[in-house]
């Protein structure tokens, strides 16, 4: 790989010695259990925010996104989760096809190009609410309403959909992969451990690393572009983070199909579960950022910047390209707690860290390239909003 060395900057030389050797010719289980526990932030910032001058040296991106919160019942319960509602809760969300365009038309009014799809995990099998709704639409199931609802948004907006309805089988990915340009699974964590007594996701067997696991690999048999990404702080050790990015690296380096890699910080929320649990340090997780940069060098790396508001620059020293999905129309309904910020101030931080923002797809320039989309209409829509890049042409974004 040979990247740039950071010998100077580390005191303790056998660890210089594992940092270096890394840079050069790549990371091994045990490397990186050693650089996460002994390695000084510092030096494991400034060697990973090197490794992506080297492999990432182009502006830090963003999707323009509208997200359409399509059902937010789910059959599994998460400690940490506020997404889930209940039958009544004010907050339930149903939406129909009439409010599925209304969002997707003001998202294309504010040039988003992206229409996110989120659903919870199955949320037929578990509520008779669920079931009844659906079936008032035409479906039994929550997959075929989505794919009627992305080809709704594509045909009436041309704005491109990305789902993230849990753990999708390989049979559920082929009716959405011809209406949607990238799917989204989070891995959270590979550590069964949290799935046991008392943890994070002991009532949610969607969230079995084996399972999340598969999702990924049937999205790489099909060759369908995958986010995924961790949950930094749920009760994970140190090396059990590292064992998660590695699992994500492996998937990758077998199918070529991982996009980008999300870290996520936990953080606790009134009503929930481990509403008390402490909240990882912001320390801690900057390292799991940097080892992300430097288990992965040539992923791109996301850190949602309203998740950390006060200090969200500091990824970009910590090896990030890119922020995520940003709306400037509708709230992250997974995080309601946390707004994003204004586009402007995102450019802002990002520029005075010398780097440019750029609008992205929901699908990356180099899986585009790589012919992972093979829908026609899909296709044709891209070629109207992209540049020779790949990346959304700057005047579409201006106008
Ligand atoms: S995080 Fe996802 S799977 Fe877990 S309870 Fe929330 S919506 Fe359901």
């Amino acid at each position: 790989m040979g990247h740039p060395s950071v010998l100077h900057l580390l005191a303790n030389p056998a660890v210089t010695e594992m940092l270096n050797r890394t840079m050069e010719s790549g990371i091994t289980k045990a490397d990186g259990h050693k650089l996460v526990a002994e390695c000084p932030t510092d030096t494991l910032v400034a060697a990973a925010g090197r490794i992506r001058d080297s492999t990432r040296p182009g502006a830090v991106t963003y999707s323009r996104k509208v997200f359409i919160n399509l059902i937010n019942l789910c059959r599994d319960t998460c400690t940490y989760c506020t997404y889930k509602k209940e039958p009544g809760e004010p907050m339930l969300s149903l939406l129909e096809p009439t409010q599925v365009l209304a969002l997707a038309e003001a998202g294309k009014k504010y040039r988003c190009t992206e229409a996110l799809f989120v659903t919870g995990e199955r949320p037929e099998q578990k509520y008779g609410q669920a079931r009844a709704w659906l079936s008032s639409l035409g479906h039994s199931s929550t997959v075929e309403y989505i794919r009627e609802m992305s080809e709704l948004v594509i045909e009436k907006t041309g704005l491109l959909p990305h789902t993230n309805a849990g753990s999708l089988t390989r049979k559920e990915m082929i009716i959405l992969k011809d209406s949607n340009v990238s799917f989204g699974a989070m891995l959270e964590t590979s550590s069964e451990r949290l799935t046991g007594k008392g943890m994070p996701h002991e009532d949610a067997p969607s969230k079995n690393p084996k399972v999340r696991i598969k999702t990924l690999e049937s999205a790489g048999e099909l060759g369908i572009p995958m986010t995924t990404g961790l949950l930094v702080g749920i009760g994970e050790t140190q090396e059990e983070l590292v064992d998660s990015l590695f699992v994500i690296k492996k998937l990758h380096e077998k199918y070529g199909n991982i996009q980008e890699v999300i870290m996520q910080n936990f953080a606790p929320k009134p009503q929930t579960g481990m509403a008390q649990f402490p909240q990882p340090s912001s320390e801690y997780f900057l390292r799991a950022v940097a080892m992300t940069r430097i288990i992965m060098p040539n992923m791109n790396v996301q850190v949602p910047p309203n998740l950390n508001p006060d200090i969200f620059g500091r990824y970009i020293d910590a090896g990030i390209n890119d922020w995520g999905g940003i709306s400037p129309v509708t709230i992250d309904h997974v995080n309601p707690e946390f707004p994003w910020p204004p586009i402007e101030s995102v450019k802002k931080v990002t520029e005075g860290r010398g780097r440019r923002l750029r609008a992205r797809l929901p699908v990356y320039p180099e899986f585009l390239k790589g012919g992972f989309i093979t829908s026609g209409r899909l296709l044709q829509q891209i070629s109207l909003i992209a540049d020779n890049s790949g990346l959304v042409r700057d005047d579409y974004i201006n106008d």
